[in-house]
């Protein structure tokens, strides 16, 4: 076997790599180095909210919830109308579960109720105890105790490749030699090039468009990966959450109360739908729509209180909408962003409506609450009728952006694919820099580290099997 300093090196401190440097470790390969190229372990995991999904597991076991790996492919596939891989998916799906029950025993703690992430059937996401800051706080100590070095402030540039096969990478001229070189340094969305060219759908938000994850989601690998002829797949996905820009805090659900409506002064869908049917709701209406409410959200007492969010989370009890409040309200009145009139008609005029039709749209909205059904299937428990004015409606846009995912295409074993289809030799990678897992439809919630989790622990152990 050829010289080399480590057994392996993992690129990048996220859920994905930490998953792969635990992995190759407990497959046996004890000399396991992770590169980051920051100055703290993480990645945008560690700012995540730290939900993952993931079926069947012991958590589901205990809170007498009956799922499956089946169950989880059917949704995974329906969802997405097969428009992924779907071998790559059935292996992702049957191994997410057991990805989840691992993490618990790498140390990360997981509230005891689940929540739904989406339309699934029964709870499925986890949701981690502190966030991701915890599981990535877990998954650092464990790695300090089996001693993977975590190298920080490397920020990888170049492979080194010999005869085809990758033997390594480099910052700037210091080289490393690995057996094999796991690749999980997270998305693009910090790299305004890449954004214009793999995710138009974000880009085009315009300078609305807002980042929440890390610094180094500059999309590195993109780049250092075309020396071997890597093959990038997941074209214009990721996800993006509704933002009124006003200022930049993460909204993930609108306010069930709310009333959407496009251009055409239309509804087009359940206000309160999983943000992974809103990003796709949004693409169908141009990347626009209008925010409508009344004035029972500055003055409760005019009206029903209904609720606001569909469940909540464990460990974020209590917390209200940060853009629709009364407060965020007349501040933004004042700035002219919310549009305030005292008719609906005048509503309408001001945000450049159609205002019969909005009218119309309007009563019918209201008529439906009265008789407690909803066109959209809204639940009824947020209904209440927009008939307190003044009447509120702001333009909001899919600006928000969680995650991307064109990136390196991977088979089910987690070798990366050069454009032939072939496996590169000693090229490895997982999560957020991988394309093809997250279809057009982001499932349920916490899809994107149970991706990295999953498929950095099928990587790592890839990896170790092969050299045995
Ligand atoms: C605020 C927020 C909330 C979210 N909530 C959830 C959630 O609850 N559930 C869910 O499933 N998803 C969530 N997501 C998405 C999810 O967190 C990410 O998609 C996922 O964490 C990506 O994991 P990763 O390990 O692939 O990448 P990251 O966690 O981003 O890690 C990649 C690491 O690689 C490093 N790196 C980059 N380039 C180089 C280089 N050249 N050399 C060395 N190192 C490099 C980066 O600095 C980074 O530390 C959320 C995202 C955000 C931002």
């Amino acid at each position: 076997m050829a010289d080399v300093d480590v057994d392996v090196i993992v690129i990048g401190s996220g859920i994905a790599g930490l998953a792969a440097a635990h992995s190759a470790w407990e497959a046996g390969l004890k000399r396991v180095l992770v590169a980051e190229s920051e100055g703290v372990v993480g990645g945008s995991s560690r700012l995540s909210g730290g939900i993952v999904m993931g079926a069947p597991t012991r958590y589901q076991k205990a809170a007498g919830i009956d799922d499956s790996a089946d169950m989880l492919f059917h949704d995974y596939m329906s969802l997405n109308q097969w428009m992924v891989e779907a071998g790559v998916i059935r292996r992702y799906c049957d191994e997410a579960g057991p990805a989840v029950d691992w993490l618990g025993d790498l140390g990360v703690q997981f509230h005891e109720d689940l929540i739904y992430g989406g339309g699934e059937i029964v709870p499925r996401c986890h949701c981690a105890v502190n966030g991701g800051q915890g599981i990535i706080d877990s998954l650092h100590a464990k790695a300090r105790e089996r001693e993977i070095d975590i190298a920080l402030g490397q920020r990888i540039d170049r492979l080194i490749v010999e005869g085809g096969r990758v033997v390594g990478v480099a910052v700037g001229d210091d080289e490393i030699r690995a057996h094999a070189v796991i690749v999980a340094s997270g998305g693009f969305a910090k790299n305004m090039a890449l954004m214009e060219e793999f995710f138009p759908g974000a880009y085009g938000t315009g300078d609305w468009m807002w980042y929440i994850g890390a610094d180094g989601s500059r999309g590195d690998a993109i780049e250092f990966t075309k020396s071997v002829n890597a093959q990038l797949t997941g074209h214009g996905r990721g996800l993006r959450l509704l933002h009124p820009n006003f200022v930049t805090t993460l909204e993930a659900f609108v306010p069930g109360w709310m009333v959407l409506v496009n251009r055409d002064g239309r509804r087009f869908g359940a206000e309160n739908a999983p943000y992974g049917l809103m990003d796709g709701f949004m693409t169908a209406q141009g990347n626009v729509a209008f925010a409508i409410f009344d004035d029972v959200v500055l003055n409760p007492e005019k009206g029903p209180q209904v609720e606001t969010y569909k469940q909540t989370i464990p460990g974020r009890e209590g917390r209200g909408s940060p853009n629709w409040n009364p407060i965020m309200v007349e501040e933004q009145v004042g700035r002219g962003r919310i549009k305030r009139s005292e008719t609906l008609e005048g509503l309408a005029r001001e945000l450049g409506l159609p205002v019969e039709r909005f009218v119309a749209t309007i009563k019918r909205y209201n008529a439906g609450c009265a008789a407690g059904v909803d066109d959209y299937d809204k639940d009824k428990k947020f209904l209440r009728p927009i008939s307190h004015p003044p009447y509120y409606g702001a333009e909001v846009r899919p600006a928000t952006v969680c995650f991307t995912q064109t990136g390196l295409r991977i088979d089910r074993d987690g070798r990366v694919l050069n454009d032939f289809s072939e496996p590169i030799p000693g090229l490895f990678a997982a999560g957020e820099v991988t394309g093809g897992i997250i279809g057009d439809r982001y499932v349920g919630s916490g899809n994107s580290l149970s991706n990295g989790a999953t498929f950095g622990r099928i990587a790592g152990r890839t990896v170790a099997n092969n050299l045995q």
